[in-house]
Formats: C-alpha cells, sequence, structure tokens
C-alpha cells in the first residue's frame, strides 16, 4: 500500500548517460538536466572539487585549461564507464539536482546503456544508480530509446536502422519487433572528428589548439559534404614555432578536409551494417531507412552523404541530442507493463 503510493508520488527518471553528456528527464516534464558528462577533481586525487560547479556545464569549461590544482575527467569514454567512482558523483549529483525539492524520495531509474555494455559494466552501473539513491533500476537498450524517442514503430514486424553518433561511439543498430537484431559500435564519433580538426591545424598551421576549440570549429564550420566552403571563423591557439599564442582563420574547407576520414569511416561501417542483414530486413530498410540521432547527426550534410552512399532514405531525428533520453521517458509511462522484460538491479547478472 504504502510503495504504490510512494510509486505515485515519486517522480520516476530517465537517464541518458552519455560520453559527452548525461540528461535526465522526468516522466511528464521532459528533459531536466542537460549537461556535459564532465567531472572536476582536486589534481592527484580522487576528490570531486566542492560546490556546485564540480560537475557538468562548468567542469566541461575546464577541460584544457585548468589550472595546476585541478583535473577535468570524462568519467566515460567510448561508450563505456572508464571511471566509476566519479560516474557515480556524477549520477549522484544530476539525480539530486532533477528531483530538487523530491529530493527525500527514491525514484525508480531506467537508463539507457549500449548493446555492448558487459555484466561487469551492468552491475557497476546498477551499484553506482543505487549509492545515488535510486530504489529501483532498469536498463534500456540505447538503440530502443533512440527509437522510442525519434517515433520509430519500433514494436513493427519491420526492421528499422537507427545510427546514434555520440561524442566516443557510434552505435548502428537495426530493430525489429522492439527487439535489437543487429548492433555494432564505431569508436570513432563526435570526439573522432575533434581530434581530426586538432590534427589538421597541427599540420597545416603549425597551430596548436585544445579539443573546445577543434569542437567550436565543427560546430559552426563543419558539414559532411561541401557547403559554404568559404565561411570561416578566427580561432586562437599557441604557434609551435614560435611558442607564443597566435589568432588563425579556419575556413570551411578546412574543416570538411579534416574530418573526410573518421567521417568516411562512420559511412563504411553503416554500410557494411547493411550488407550484413539478411534480405528480408534489407528489403524493409529500403523502405524505413536510416534514422539519425546523436549530436553528430547535427553535422550539416551528413544525411544527404549516408542517402548517397547507401541509396537508402535517411532522416534526422527532431532534436538529435536529446532522443534516447525522450526515449526513457517514453518508456517511464509504460514502466509498470514492460519492467519485467527489463534488466533490474535484482536480477542475477
Ligand atoms: P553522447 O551520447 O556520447 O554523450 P551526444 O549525442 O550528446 O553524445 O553528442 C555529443 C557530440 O555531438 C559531441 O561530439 C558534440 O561535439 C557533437 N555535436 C553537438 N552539436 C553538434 C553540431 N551542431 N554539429 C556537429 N556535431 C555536434
Ligand atoms: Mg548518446
Amino acid at each position: 500500500m504504502f510503495s504504490k503510493l510512494f510509486g505515485r508520488l515519486t517522480p520516476d527518471l530517465g537517464i541518458d548517460l552519455g560520453t559527452a553528456n548525461t540528461l535526465l528527464c522526468v516522466q511528464g516534464r521532459g528533459v531536466v538536466v542537460n549537461e556535459p558528462s564532465v567531472v572536476a577533481v582536486k589534481k592527484g586525487t580522487r576528490h570531486v572539487l566542492l560546490g556546485g560547479d564540480a560537475i557538468g556545464s562548468t567542469a566541461k569549461a575546464m577541460l584544457g585549461r585548468t589550472p595546476l590544482s585541478i583535473d577535468a575527467v570524462r568519467p566515460l569514454q567510448q561508450g563505456v564507464i572508464a571511471d566509476f567512482d566519479m560516474t557515480e558523483a556524477m549520477l549522484g549529483h544530476f539525480m539530486r539536482k532533477a528531483h530538487g525539492r523530491h529530493r527525500w524520495i527514491s525514484p525508480r531509474v531506467v537508463i539507457a546503456v549500449p548493446t555492448a555494455i558487459t555484466k561487469v559494466q551492468k552491475r557497476a552501473l546498477f551499484d553506482a544508480a543505487l549509492r545515488a539513491g535510486a530504489r529501483e533500476v532498469f536498463l534500456l537498450e540505447e538503440p530502443r530509446a533512440a527509437g522510442l524517442g525519434a517515433g520509430v514503430p519500433i514494436h513493427e514486424a519491420q526492421a528499422h536502422m537507427i545510427v546514434d553518433i555520440g561524442g566516443g561511439t557510434t552505435d548502428i543498430a537495426i530493430l525489429s519487433l522492439a527487439d535489437v537484431v543487429v548492433s555494432e559500435s564505431l569508436p570513432v564519433a563526435g570526439d573522432a572528428l575533434d581530434e581530426a580538426i586538432v590534427h589538421y591545424l597541427r599540420r597545416n598551421y603549425n597551430l596548436l589548439v585544445g579539443s573546445g576549440t577543434a569542437e567550436e570549429l565543427k560546430i559552426h564550420l563543419g558539414a559532411a559534404s561541401q557547403n559554404d566552403e568559404h565561411s570561416q571563423r578566427t580561432v586562437n591557439g599557441r604557434n609551435l614555432l614560435s611558442g607564443l599564442p597566435h589568432p588563425v582563420t579556419v575556413t570551411a574547407g578546412d574543416v570538411r578536409e579534416a574530418i573526410g576520414v573518421p567521417i568516411r569511416q562512420i559511412v563504411d561501417a553503416v554500410e557494411t551494417a547493411i550488407q550484413q542483414t539478411g534480405p528480408e530486413l534489407a528489403g524493409d530498410l529500403l523502405e524505413n531507412g536510416i534514422h539519425l540521432c546523436g549530436g553528430g547527426a547535427l553535422l550539416p550534410g551528413l544525411d544527404r552523404v549516408l542517402a548517397d552512399e547507401t541509396g537508402l532514405p535517411v532522416s534526422v531525428a527532431r532534436d538529435p541530442l536529446t532522443t534516447v533520453a525522450q526515449g526513457t521517458e517514453v518508456f517511464l509511462e509504460c514502466l509498470d507493463e514492460f519492467k519485467d522484460i527489463l534488466e533490474s538491479a535484482h536480477d542475477e547478472l
């Protein structure tokens, strides 16, 4: 009786724990937390800095420009938990932030996870969420969450392809009857594009820039195919010859050339996944096409390049950065109905 009452009172949480960004949504209220997955710690220690600025956007601004006494860490790398304690600290902080005045009640939590996650990593996630204050924890495969969030009818006996280009990984999946039938994870996504820009500027302009500057160039000038090649932006870096700070004007053409190789790798991986599917599913894909989501889906022209190379129709989710989080929220609405088919912290792992 009490748990039923609490169940009603408790705002259940959906979580997209991404390499680049962590999003939390509350049933009926949409996304309530949307912050970079970055934690600031005291250098050489495992102590998270005190105060609300140590986790999220302020911590991200510290990446690459930390004073000697501070380190900014990304607890998730390539889609998996690289630092368990930091992940737990981050989850706890965001869960408290999401709940505000309800923070005394333990929520039920649905976390979207990559399909390739190992048992050990699942256990680690369960423990992190329980210790961060969750009452019950359920794991939902990310492609299913993405499909739900993008409004794809994933329950049909029809194949749909989801390509989620995040920070650390590009996750390619084919869904049919609400199940993941094919899944591939490529360690090439937004971060790899940023790194490619850093390399390009070093090689061609003798300029050293941080990953934050490279990301800014990607977001403002980046495109997967020829776009407005002459638009440009001036960035500051360090000249490798003089060692001094130096401004350089970079064009959209520079950025397109810089990111050519990782873009090719992403397109090739999608093609390979399609080639490996059976004829029935491949036939469905010709009709239903590819649904793009994740921050990388915002790169202009990527949908067109993918459509040209694969011959399939390609659509970009309405809000690619929040698709997975929105999917967890859809799932929360039917949690009571579906919780038995999800993996929960009480299952034997
Ligand atoms: P994750 O799920 O791994 O946390 P996200 O789906 O949040 O990743 O996407 C983050 C990635 O998307 C970052 O690499 C970021 O630079 C990239 N990104 C964000 N906005 C854009 C944009 N407008 N164009 C290209 N890439 C973008
Ligand atoms: Mg993601």
